[in-house]
């Protein structure tokens, strides 16, 4: 076997080792599965600043950095309120022009206040790291929904370890550590994504290994896919609205084995 395969095998190992949150043995969107505590996380503050290194890619008015999410691409469908970037129910998604693998993901956004609807019609929305792997966005707040599928879930497998939400119309953030999948030079997993999620601060995803891409009523197996991809925001109905936005890429980790000694 040569060296580097060896490698990857000894990574699986560690990263499966050191997973905190377990896969689940619950069906997909089960509704006696047990909804996570209510963890009040303080008052929304002002925009969280980037970091010198971050990517800026939504600062309250420009859209240069994302494009719509079609095959062609072409002008964000979604307007502009105040220093919000508002989705026009019906418009379809939007995502970035650059594409990334690992990265550190800042999101800030709030849903419809008065809310409207319920369940999984209210507030609706979501941040899919590399196009396929969804951190749901929702109205969380008295608003019960099956566990996997309310707000800071990583839709249709982990809920939040807590419900951090605050009330619609409050701004929130989610903060996101996204690790990529590798796949082997035969298209065969190498690697899981993995993902680590704060909701308002909170811890709510703590180093999850992903079962594949996120999607609903189906567990879809991972495909093998490039490196880089964009992140998407998703468009379900609903006028969510967006604010400060940035990113910072991560080198993806050399797997390495030991040396002998
Ligand atoms: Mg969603």
């Amino acid at each position: 076997m040569p060296r580097s395969s060896i490698a990857v095998c000894l990574t699986c190992v560690l990263v499966t080792s050191l997973t905190a949150q377990e896969p689940t043995e619950w069906p997909q969107h089960s509704l006696t599965r047990p909804k996570p505590v209510l963890v009040h996380p303080g008052p929304a503050g002002p925009p969280v600043p980037a970091p010198s290194d971050a990517i800026v890619l939504f600062d309250g008015s420009s859209l240069d950095a994302w494009q719509r999410d079609r095959p062609e691409g072409g002008a964000v469908p979604w307007r502009i309120v105040g220093s919000a970037l508002e989705i026009v129910p019906g418009s379809g998604g939007i995502r970035t022009k650059r594409a990334f693998g690992d990265v550190q993901l800042h999101v800030e956004w709030r849903s419809p206040n008065p809310p409207a609807g319920n369940g999984q019609d209210r507030g609706n929305s979501g941040v899919y790291l590399m196009g396929h792997y969804e951190v749901q966005v929702l109205d969380s707040w008295e608003n019960p929904v099956y566990a996997d599928g309310q707000a800071a879930a990583i839709y249709g497998q982990y809920p939040p370890l807590v419900n951090a939400s605050r009330p619609p119309g409050e701004w929130q953030s989610h903060d996101i550590i996204f690790r990529r999948p590798i796949f082997s030079a035969d298209g065969r997993l190498a690697v899981p994504a993995r993902m680590t999620v704060l909701h308002n601060g909170v811890l709510v995803q703590e180093d999850v290994l992903l079962l594949g891409p996120t999607s609903h009523m189906v567990r879809e197996p991972y495909v093998a896919h490039e490196d880089a991809l964009p992140i998407m925001l998703q468009e379900h109905g609903s006028a969510v609205q967006y604010r400060n936005i940035w990113v910072r890429p991560l080198a993806t980790p050399s797997p390495s084995i030991p040396e002998s000694p």
